[in-house]
């Protein structure tokens, strides 16, 4: 979220495991968009249908419901005179249009500065007969200097990935955490997490330094104060990868 709000950044791109607040993240972008720093807004989920799903139940009945400040700055679609619809909602200074990958005629219109891609990872090939849906949707934002594009997915099938291709274009930083114990920084791998035979409660993450075996409260600890190292030098692309074991919501 911070990286967005970087006039040295063009682009975000977050490789990241389920349930690690992807989707939170784009949410907040909006929401600090409409209040603080309004523009013209791209959401583009996977198809229509996600989109309409997505501006219903995320953006109306999430963000703007419980979001105080932004309650009164976007008029509901069913008020008389909002001039909103589920996939396109105006505020002051901007607007936000939600549009399918797979549908080409939301991807051809207005000019846009923010573009927010959500879980690539699930796009066609080609929106309709007209290309790369990620493309298309940059296209849009080429009049803007001060232009974002921010990609996000849980990756999927290795060695044909958006989000991996768009991530070893950034500068591939990555989520570290240290180890209670010895204070040696790591990114967690599967690889150490160990556990009885058939008993997943009994598993604990092995520290690759000192093969001290974390209690859940020194992975949490862990996660809490971790940091993002990159492993490239930076060229305008931030890339954040975050894997599951990161997850401070799901146990070991
Ligand atoms: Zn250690």
């Amino acid at each position: 979220m911070d990286a967005c709000s970087d006039p040295e950044i063009q682009e975000v791109v977050v490789m990241a495991g389920a349930q690690l607040g992807k989707t939170e993240a784009i949410l907040n972008i909006i929401g600090y968009h409409i209040d603080n720093n309004p523009c013209p807004i791209l959401v583009l989920q996977p198809t229509l249908e996600m989109a309409q799903a997505f501006s219903k139940d995320r953006i109306a009945a999430g963000l703007l419901r419980s979001t105080p400040v932004l309650k009164d700055k976007v008029k509901d679609p069913r008020a008389r005179d909002s001039g909103n619809t589920t996939l396109h909602k105006v505020f002051a200074g901007g607007a936000i249009t939600i549009v399918g990958a797979n549908s080409p005629a939301g991807l051809a219109s207005r000019p846009i500065r923010i573009v927010l891609c959500d879980e690539v990872d699930r796009y066609p090939t080609s929106a309709g007969t007209e290309g790369d849906p990620i493309s298309l949707a940059r296209k849009r934002s080429a009049t803007f200097w001060n232009r974002k594009v921010i990609m996000v997915s849980t990756p999927t099938n290795k060695g044909a990935s958006r989000i991996e291709d768009a991530y070893s274009k950034s500068d591939q930083r990555q989520y570290h955490v240290p180890c209670k114990h010895c204070h040696h920084c790591q990114v967690l791998k599967w690889a150490n997490v160990k556990w009885d035979d058939g008993q997943p409660e009994t598993a604990k993450y092995l520290c690759e330094e000192c093969g001290v075996l974390w209690s859940e409260a020194d992975r949490v600890w862990a996660i809490r104060n971790g940091e993002w190292i990159a492993k490239e030098p930076f060229k305008g692309i931030a890339g954040f990868a975050i894997n599951g074991l990161c997850s401070p919501w799901t146990p070991l």
